[in-house]
C-alpha cells in the first residue's frame, strides 16, 4: 500500500527491489573486507569508519557513537600440568614448615591455535591470543576436578557425591550454557580457577572418529581450535559493568564490578590441550559413569579418556596463570538512519562488528555483510522513489563480545526516545554458518516474521519454490540473551526479532571464536556460495519493509496472549512438580496454604482477560486494515484522510506501547536492571531464556512469599496491558 505516501512506491514493488538487488558477490566482498585483520572491541575504529562511509555512499546519514568502557585485553598466559617429583614428596609432618617440594612439569599446554596454510588469517603476525573477556588475572597452582558442563545443576551433583571442590581448579566443557556462569559458580563454590575446552563430542556426527577429516581437508572440529568468549556474569547486567543502567560517556562516575565479573582466573583451551589433562584424571575420584550419562564426552573417550571426575591427587596439579590488562577504552557503534514520513515511528536494525579474532566470517560478519546489502538495496529502492512511511535506524555495534557493550550503552544513552518511537527491533548477529534458519522472537512479532520468511525463496529446496518459511519448522524461540537485542527486549520493552543460519550436527563444525571462523573456512565450508549470506539479507530487508511499510503496525496482540497462557501452564507444572518434591509433612502444608490454584488464581484471570482484549484488539486493526486497502480516500476528501489518520494512530500507538507494558520499574530480584516480567535470561543459562522469570524462579526455589509478591506483579501487569489495549 501507498498509504499515506501516494507518491511513493508500491509495496509490491518496493518487495521487488529488496529480493533483487542483494548478491552473492557483494556480500563475500563484504565478509572478505571485514575478515581481513583483527577488529576486536575498542580496536576497530577503521572499520567503523569504513562501514560509516559505506553506508553514506549509499545515501545514509550516518555516524559514529562512542562510549568509553571498561575492558581487558591479553597480556599472558601459561597452564602447565605439574607433577611431585617422586621420592622428595615424603608426606611428612603436615604443617608450616612444608619442605621444598620438587615439581615437574608433566605438560605444559600451546595455547595457541595451529597456524594453517590453508587458512590465511590464522598465521597473522598480529592474530588474537586465545583469553576470556572480563577474566581475572591470577596465578594459582591447585589440584583439579572434571565439572562436566559446569552447569549449576552439574556442580549440585558433585556435591552431592561429595567431590571436594574448594581450593581445586574447575576443568570445564563448553556447552549447554552461557561460560561467564560456569565460572561464576565455580568462584561461588571456592574454587581458584577455571578451564574451559572444546570437546569434540559436542559437535555431532561430524567428529573425527565418525571417519571424518578435520579442518581445513575436512568438517571435522580441527584439534587446535580454542573458543573464545566473555566471562561476565550476565545474570547481573550487560554493557559497561562499570556503569549498569546508564551510558557509560566519558567522565560519568564509575561503579565497582565485583559482582559483575570473575574475580578468579579462567582461561579458553583446546580439546588438543585439555586431553593430558583429562587423561591424568583417568583412575582419580568417582567415573562419570556414576552420575548421568551425558556427562560422558563423546570424542575423546576414544583417545584414551576414561573421564574420572577427580580431584587429581594431591601430588598432580595444575599451573594457571592468566594475565590480563584493564583499561577505560573508546568503543565506537555507527549508526545510520533513514527518515520516514513519521519520525516517532521507528524500526532498528542492528548487527555487532567487533570479533574475538581476525576472521569471524560466521561472528559477527556474516550480519555485518549481510547488513550492508540491506543498507545497499534500501538505497536502491529511494533511488526509485521509496518515501518510507516509518523511520529506519541502523546499527552497527561495537563491543557486543564482551557483553553486549556498544547496544546496550546506546540504549541506555537513548532510552526515553527508543521508548517512545521504537516499534521493533531486528538483530542478526551471525547472519549464517550453516543451512539451518533460527529465530527467536517477542511473539508480537511472530506473524510477520513469518510472512517475511514466506517471501524468501530458501537456498536449500527440495521441492520448486520452496520458501525460507517452508524449509524452516516454523520455531521461534523465546528470547533469551547472548546478542544485542537484550537491552532492547528487557531494559527497553521493544519487542525484538534475533534470527540467523546455523551448522548443524549434519553439517561441517563451526568453529565458533575460533581463529578458523574465518573467510576461508566460509567460503570452502560455511557457505561456499554466499547464498545464504543473502537469504538473511533477503528475510531482514523484508520483515523490515514489512515493519515499515504496512499501514496498520503488523504486530499481534493475540499471539502475545497465547504465549503467555503457555508460560503460565509451564510456571503452574513447575510449582506443581515443586510441591510434589518436597517432603511429605511440607507437602500436605503447601497444598492447604500455596494450594497452585490460589497462587495463580488472578494472574489466570489476567491472561484470560488480555486474550480477549487481544482477539477484539486485532480483529479492529485488522478491519482498518481492510478499509484502508479496499476503500480508498480519493485526494480531495483530505479531511477523510486526516480523520482516517487519526484512527489509524490510535491503533498504532496502542501496538507501538502494547511491550512496554511488561516492563516492571523496580525489575527482577537481584538483577534490577532486569525489567520485564515474562521474557529474560536464565539465571543459570544466560542464553536460553526464561518465561515469568520472577513468578518461577521463586518457585524454583521454593520461596513461596517471593512467588506470591510476583504472582501479584505479574497479575498488575498483565491488567495494566489489557487496560492499554481497551477502549
Ligand atoms: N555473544 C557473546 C557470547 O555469547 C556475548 C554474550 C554476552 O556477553 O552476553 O559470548
Ligand atoms: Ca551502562
Ligand atoms: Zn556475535
Ligand atoms: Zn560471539
Amino acid at each position: 500500500s501507498a498509504w499515506p505516501n501516494s507518491d511513493g512506491v508500491s509495496f509490491e514493488q518496493l518487495g521487488a527491489i529488496l529480493l533483487e538487488t542483494p548478491k552473492e558477490e557483494k556480500a563475500r566482498e563484504w565478509s572478505r573486507y571485514y575478515t581481513s585483520g583483527p577488529h576486536l572491541a575498542g580496536k576497530n575504529l577503521s572499520q567503523a569508519e569504513w562501514t560509516r562511509d559505506l553506508w553514506k555512499s549509499f545515501g545514509v546519514k550516518s555516524e559514529i557513537v562512542a562510549y568509553d568502557i571498561y575492558v581487558n585485553y591479553p597480556k599472558d598466559h601459561r597452564l602447565a600440568l605439574l607433577e611431585e617429583v617422586s621420592g622428595e614428596a615424603q608426606e611428612g609432618i603436615d604443617g608450616e614448615d612444608k619442605k621444598e617440594r620438587e615439581w615437574k612439569i608433566k605438560f605444559e599446554a600451546g595455547l595457541e591455535e595451529d597456524v594453517l596454510d590453508e587458512d590465511s588469517t590464522s598465521g597473522l603476525e598480529d592474530r588474537i591470543p586465545t583469553f576470556h573477556g572480563y577474566s581475572a588475572s591470577g596465578n594459582v597452582t591447585a589440584q583439579y576436578v572434571y565439572v562436566n558442563y559446569g552447569s549449576y545443576q552439574d556442580f549440585e551433583d558433585l556435591q552431592k557425591a561429595n567431590v571436594d571442590l574448594e581450593g581445586k581448579i574447575a576443568l570445564i566443557k563448553y556447552g549447554g550454557i552461557f561460560r561467564g556462569l560456569k565460572v561464576k559458580r565455580a568462584q561461588e563454590l571456592g574454587m581458584v580457577g577455571a578451564i574451559i575446552y572444546s570437546d569434540p563430542g559436542d559437535d555431532g556426527q561430524i567428529t573425527e572418529h565418525h571417519g571424518n577429516k578435520t579442518y581445513p581437508e575436512g568438517p571435522a572440529r580441527e584439534p587446535s581450535s580454542v573458543q573464545r568468549g566473555s566471562t561476565q556474569f550476565l545474570s547481573f547486567a550487560p554493557g559497561d559493568p562499570t556503569t549498569p543502567g546508564y551510558p557509560s560517556k566519558p567522565g560519568v562516575p564509575r561503579q565497582p564490578v565485583d559482582a559483575a565479573i570473575p574475580s578468579i582466573p579462567s582461561i579458553p583451551i583446546s580439546y588438543m590441550d585439555a586431553l593430558p589433562l583429562l587423561k591424568a584424571l583417568n583412575g582419580h575420584g568417582p567415573n562419570v559413569s556414576s552420575f548421568n550419562k551425558y556427562w560422558q564426552g563423546g570424542g575423546l573417550g576414544h583417545k584414551g579418556v576414561h573421564y574420572n571426575i577427580g580431584p587429581s591427587p594431591p601430588n598432580l596439579t595444575l599451573n594457571l596463570m592468566n594475565e590480563q590488562e584493564y583499561v577505560t577504552t573508546p568503543m565506537w557503534n555507527v549508526i545510520g538512519i533513514i527518515n520516514g514520513s513519521i519520525p516517532d515511528e521507528v524500526v532498528v536494525l542492528g548487527n555487532h562488528r567487533d570479533a574475538w579474532i581476525a576472521g569471524g566470517a560466521g561472528d559477527p560478519n556474516s550480519g555485518s555483510a549481510a547488513l550492508n546489502e540491506v543498507v545497499r538495496s534500501f538505497s536502491a529502492a529511494l533511488a526509485a522513489g521509496w518515501k518510507p512511511l516509518r523511520t529506519i535506524v541502523l546499527a552497527s555495534w561495537d563491543g557486543e563480545e564482551y557483553g553486549l557493550l556498544g547496544s546496550t550503552e546506546w540504549v541506555e544513552e537513548y532510552l526515553p526516545w527508543l521508548q517512545k518511537a521504537t516499534i521493533a527491533y531486528l538483530n542478526v548477529d551471525v547472519g549464517t554458518t550453516g543451512p539451518h534458519f533460527k529465530a527467536s522472537a517477542a511473539p508480537l512479532l511472530n506473524k510477520v516474521l513469518y510472512e517475511a520468511a514466506s517471501l524468501v525463496q530458501s537456498p536449500n529446496q527440495t521441492i520448486a519454490n520452496q520458501t525460507i518459511r517452508d524449509t524452516w519448522s516454523g520455531h521461534i524461540s523465546t528470547m533469551g540473551s547472548g546478542s544485542d537485542f537484550t537491552a532492547f527486549q528487557d531494559f527497553a520493552g521493544i519487542p525484538c526479532v534475533d534470527m540467523g543460519f546455523s551448522a548443524g550436527p549434519d553439517t561441517a563444525v563451526y568453529h565458533y571464536h575460533s581463529n578458523y571462523d574465518s573467510f576461508d573456512w566460509m567460503e570452502r565450508f560455511g557457505d561456499p556460495g554466499w547464498h545464504y549470506h543473502i537469504a538473511i539479507t533477503k528475510v531482514w530487508a523484508l520483515l523490515a519493509a514489512k515493519l515499515i511499510e504496512s499501514p496498520i503496525v503488523p504486530l499481534n496482540a493475540t499471539d502475545y496472549a497465547v504465549g503467555l497462557k503457555g508460560y503460565l501452564d509451564a510456571a503452574k507444572e513447575k510449582a506443581r512438580a515443586k510441591i510434589a518434591a518436597s517432603s511429605s509433612d511440607q507437602r500436605d502444608l503447601l497444598e492447604t496454604a500455596v494450594s497452585t490454584n490460589d497462587l495463580f488464581d488472578n494472574l489466570d484471570a489476567a491472561i484470560a482477560r488480555l486474550h480477549n482484549v487481544s482477539v477484539a484488539f486485532d480483529r479492529a486493526a485488522a478491519s482498518l486494515a481492510d478499509e484502508i486497502e479496499h476503500n480508498p480516500i480519493p485526494w480531495w476528501k483530505w479531511w477523510e484522510k486526516v480523520k482516517l489518520y487519526y484512527r489509524v494512530r490510535a491503533v498504532n500507538d496502542k501496538y507501538k506501547y502494547l511491550e512496554r507494558q511488561f516492563l516492571y520499574a523496580p525489575g527482577l530480584d537481584g538483577r534490577s536492571w532486569f525489567k520485564h516480567v515474562v521474557f529474560a535470561p536464565g539465571k543459570w543459562t544466560g542464553y536460553a531464556g526464561a518465561t515469568f522469570p520472577g513468578l518461577v524462579e521463586a518457585i524454583g526455589d521454593g520461596e513461596w512469599g517471593q512467588a506470591r509478591k510476583w504472582a501479584g506483579i505479574v497479575t498488575g501487569v498483565m491488567h495494566r496491558a489489557a487496560a492499554s489495549l481497551e477502549k
